[in-house]
């Protein structure tokens, strides 16, 4: 089969070294494994952090991938025959999470992105930039019938970290709302900040731009202020983006809190993963679970710093379930912001802006350090900045420098880091996915143009997610 391999570390060069297309051997699965014939896999900045050794594999050559979609067309001994009818052919998703032990505390508990045995599709096991990969059938996580393949891809790591970080990002301290009498009156009582941001979301309004973007801003920008909304103003919605699409046709938040927090809420009821373990083989039957985001108080205010694969699909998932939440936007360059406001931002400026208002959480996703700074300065009393990134890149780390602890940790500011995703994340993110027909904005690569898709990410270009489509749905 062809596949991609990682063959030394070391910065991607031009020609995508040392990422190198190769011929190799097409595995048989082993005891409880099946082999998927692999439809898309979708790119991440992570497999750059693999290949320049942020996060280096364990072992060399490696096929990276972790967005895999493909279909089960063998399946290794031990898995039952009934079992093997009804998944054969399936349309399946393996997201980050390869594999964990089942039987440590944090398995136990539900937590089985910490588990100290946590492998890595695509890290520390072949992943999916290639025709065919091996998983073990527990972690191949079935699609819901209505979701495309090719636009399920980045649903697996930027969509299932994005609502990892989203559940993060909506239990920051938020006091206990039912005590607050006036519940329009704002939060926090900047004035100035407060009219401010009356007036710009009143003419964002309208704003849906349909200029071209860049993902992951995260500097300074200096020809752009509170004040500048030319851009803001521009009365021309495309009313064709699959934000727009996703909102109008859905109505997913008929039985969502309005902010008022319950003390008795209920998250949904966990299998854990020790006990899906101990029966390896019988449980991959329970297929998606339920999406959890309705079952949450929304925020009032929301922060995403940064706007690639990951933010632009929150943004969707916070717009659509909670429609009363504002989204303020940090991004470097104005076409990202443009593409922010299309997908319904409320607000969009430079990484090192204020938003109109404080933010109760700011989301992450940034390989940058200035993003960090700022954002805890754009956090309100009690906030919570979650910190989406499996590692940073060192460019900019002098401006921690200037971290000032008035400024951007007192009155009980928290950070937050995500590490690693569940399956329940994969199966929470498919979920709403289907529920509000989610669809990624993506560029399509051959698994031939895997390099030029991981120089893309680097260097900022395009917008949205990148998926490298392998194979058609042919069974
Ligand atoms: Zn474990
Ligand atoms: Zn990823």
């Amino acid at each position: 089969m062809k596949a991609q391999l990682i063959t030394s570390l070391g910065e991607i060069r031009p020609d995508g070294s040392p990422l190198e297309l190769k011929e190799v051997p097409r595995s048989c699965p082993t005891n409880g494994q099946v082999r998927l014939k692999i439809i898309a896999c979708g790119v991440c900045h992570t497999e750059l952090d693999e290949i320049e050794g942020r996060t280096s594999p364990p072992e060399l050559p490696v096929i990276p991938g972790h967005q895999v979609v493909g279909t089960i067309e063998k399946f290794g001994p031990g898995i039952d025959s009934a079992l093997q009818k009804q998944l054969k052919n399936q349309p399946v998703g393996v997201g980050w999470i390869y594999s964990a032990c089942g039987q440590c505390r944090f398995c136990q508990e539900g937590r089985e992105n910490l588990c100290p045995d946590f492998t890595a599709t695509g890290r520390d096991r072949d992943g999916g930039y290639a025709e065919y990969m091996l998983v073990p059938v527990n972690y191949a996580i079935p699609l819901p019938p209505d979701l495309d393949p090719v636009q399920a891809s980045p649903l697996l790591c930027a969509g299932s970290i994005g609502y990892r970080s989203l559940m993060l990002a909506l239990k920051p301290n938020r006091g206990n709302p039912k005590r607050r009498l006036d519940k329009n009156k704002p939060l926090y009582s900047d004035s100035s900040r407060s009219s401010n941001s009356n007036i710009n979301r009143k003419n964002n309004s309208n704003n849906h731009c349909n200029n071209h973007c860049n993902t992951n801003g995260n500097k300074n920008s200096t020809n752009y202020n509170n004040n500048n909304n030319n851009n803001r103003n521009n009365k021309n919605p495309k009313t064709s983006s699959p934000g727009q699409q996703s909102k109008q046709n859905s109505t997913p938040n008929d039985n969502a809190c309005s902010g008022i927090e319950h003390s008795n809420q209920q998250e949904e009821p966990f299998i854990p993963a020790g006990q899906q373990d101990k029966h390896p083989i019988s449980n991959i039957s329970s297929t998606t679970g339920t999406c959890q985001l309705n079952e949450i108080p929304p925020l009032e205010t929301l922060g995403l710093t940064g706007f690639g694969a990951s933010g632009h699909l929150v943004l969707q998932l916070v717009k659509a379930f909670h429609p009363s939440t504002r989204v303020y936007v940090f991004a470097r360059r104005q076409s990202t912001r443009d593409f922010a406001f299309s997908l319904g931002a409320d607000w969009a400026g430079p990484t090192s802006a204020r938003a109109p208002e404080p933010c109760q959480s700011i989301i992450d996703t940034t390989p940058a350090w200035l993003p960090v700074r700022e954002a805890l300065a754009n956090l309100a009393p009690g906030g919570r900045l979650v910190i989406n990134a499996i590692r940073k890149e060192a460019g900019d780390k002098d401006a921690l420098q200037d971290l000032n602890y008035a400024r951007h940790l007192w009155l009980e500011k928290e950070i937050k880091s995500v590490a690693n995703v569940t399956r329940q994340d994969i199966r929470g993110i498919l979920n709403a996915a289907s529920k509000i027909n989610l669809q990624p904005t993506l560029t399509e690569y051959s698994l031939e143009e895997a390099g030029q898709a991981l120089k893309d990410i680097k260097f900022s270009r395009g917008r949205g997610a990148k998926v490298l489509k392998i194979s058609t749905n042919n069974k």
